[in-house]
């Protein structure tokens, strides 16, 4: 049996973009129209915070506009919705700096960061009583032709950077729609891609980290999560690129074992196939009878029928193939999953061995069973994806599974679903412990807030974060006044 052994890898919050050159043309903000500095007894809560924002010339949508209550519904889960004081929308990396300094030292009132807003449990990127600082309008992408370097603001949207960057005949591994990519087997995940990121610190100051420039903030940033300031743009090596082929192929559920084998084949494989991502999610689609298999299968350099395919190919009958030849963004709009519903995840990640998926597939079974049983068969979704974290990625290749439940139903059912999801998640965790398959390691972008992926990285990698957190942010002031997302765990 083998384990992979986890280095510091991970995945950093990568949405992003902008047209930098015109952006930083021009503010609407401007430093004559902040008030003096009246310290933090000027105000009494996050509602007066909004109305110093607002003296202080930053524009702050208030609940119940129209332009509040659209940026509310654009969250992909119910459950990350948390209809803060006010949304502050900066339109450019001095703006992120101002808006900080101006929070921090003027105001008591806590506040989010939201870039995607794609994160599907609450508070990470939004905030009940403070607030929201939405980068969604810092959403532009620029390619240096000369670096082959795309420059992606801090709010940008995967599938704006692809449609950008497509007419260059470039892409970044930014994610299939997020992090873990259809590139990941030949060049990582979306973070080991990123080259420079412009960021905002604690106290406001607008720098950069690099391989050169505070390169404890750039390795820390790789993973670190919400924990060391506010990312403005992000640039990242592109990969010249065609046409990827491939797409979705669907199963019976009775097709379980075979596509076990063929999936975990893959992973076995993968290092000999850099171009190929293959990953399958067992997925119960309200309303249904029973579960299907969707099995994603793309190979990014446009070629059709790879022999790293076949054992998937051969497996009869299918339900429905959407193979093909299409670009990056194409194969990525296929993967959207509808937004507005309840959402609970977790992450776990084992051993490539099929025995231990087959138990997580008998545990996605029994999940429907007794919840269509329990509460109704067309109020929910339940996918459990296991996605390759192949060995070129790690030491050696691991499956990183999830699981997502999309309902429909008020904060006493998802309490519910969560209790459900973590006695499903702890029994995974109990039968790989047993198994010896169990990995440690918590894929942040799929993990609960239950979980604590950071701490998953291993204690040096934990100690080194909180180096790094202690000396871009000597006060603590992210911890203590942006406490969304996953943050450095204090405590060994
Ligand atoms: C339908 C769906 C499909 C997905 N597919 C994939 C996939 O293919 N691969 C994959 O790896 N993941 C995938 N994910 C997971 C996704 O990558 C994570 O949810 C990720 O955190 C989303 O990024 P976001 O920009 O929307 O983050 P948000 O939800 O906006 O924020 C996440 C956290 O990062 C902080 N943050 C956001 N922007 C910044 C910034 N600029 N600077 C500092 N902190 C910031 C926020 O405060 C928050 O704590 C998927 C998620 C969904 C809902």
């Amino acid at each position: 049996m083998v384990y992979i052994s986890v280095k510091f890898v991970a995945f950093a919050f990568l949405n992003v973009a902008a047209n930098l050159g015109a952006s930083t043309s021009h503010s609407t903000m401007t430093d004559s129209l902040l008030p003096t500095n009246r310290g933090p007894d000027a105000i009494s809560g996050p509602d007066s915070t909004c109305d110093l924002l607002e003296t202080a010339g930053f524009k702050a949508l208030r609940p119940n506009t129209a332009g509040y209550n659209a940026r509310e519904a654009e969250y992909y889960s119910l459950s990350a919705r948390m209809c803060p004081s006010c949304i502050v929308q900066p339109k450019i990396a001095e703006d992120v700096s101002r808006l900080i300094k101006f929070l921090a030292t003027n105001t008591t009132s806590n506040w989010a960061v939201r870039c995607g807003g794609h994160t599907a449990w609450g508070p990470a990127a939004d905030i009940r009583d403070g607030v929201t600082i939405d980068l969604g309008l810092m959403n532009q992408t620029e390619y240096d032709a000369e670096t082959k370097t795309a420059k992606i603001q801090g709010g940008s949207l995967w599938q704006d950077v692809y449609s950008t960057l497509e007419p260059y005949g470039v892409t970044v591994p930014g994610g299939r729609t997020r992090g873990n990519n259809f590139y990941s087997s030949s060049v990582g995940f979306g973070c080991d891609n990123v080259v420079n990121y412009e960021i905002v610190l604690a106290n406001g100051e607008l720098t950069n980290a690099n391989a050169n420039e505070n390169a404890d903030l750039f390795k820390a940033l790789k993973g670190g999560s919400a924990n060391f300031g506010i990312v403005t743009r992000f640039d990242m090596r592109a990969i010249v690129t065609g046409d990827l082929y491939g797409g979705l192929i669907t199963h019976q559920l009775n097709a379980t074992d075979k596509v076990i084998s063929a999936l975990s084949n893959f992973v076995d494989r993968a290092a000999d196939y850099q171009a190929g991502s293959a990953f399958s999610f067992w997925s119960y689609i309200r309303g249904a009878s029973e579960s299907v298999i969707i099995s994603a299968l793309h190979d990014a350099t446009g070629t059709a029928d790879a022999p790293a395919f076949a054992e998937y190919a051969a497996i009869e009958p299918r339900l429905s193939s959407s193979l093909r030849k299409a670009s990056h963004l194409n194969m990525t709009e296929e993967l959207y999953f509808a937004k507005g519903f309840r959402n609970v995840w977790f992450a776990h990640t084992v051993v490539n061995d099929p025995a231990i998926l087959k138990y997580a597939t008998e545990q996605h079974n029994a999940f429907v069973a007794s919840w269509k049983a329990e509460v109704g068969d067309d109020t929910f979704s339940l996918y459990t994806p296991f996605q390759p974290l192949p060995s070129t990625l790690f030491a050696h290749g691991a499956a990183q599974g999830a699981a997502f439940l999309v309902f429909e139903g008020g904060p006493e059912l998802e309490a519910e679903a969560r209790r459900r999801m973590t006695a499903y998640r702890e029994a995974v965790k109990r039968e790989s412990v047993r198994t010896g398959t169990d990995v440690p390691f918590e894929y942040l972008n799929y993990a609960d807030k239950t979980q604590d992926p950071l701490r998953s990285y291993g204690a040096d990698n934990v100690a080194f974060l909180r180096r790094v957190a202690a000396k871009y942010d000597p006060e603590g002031t992210l911890r203590r006044r942006m406490p969304g997302g996953f943050k450095i765990p204090e405590e060994d």
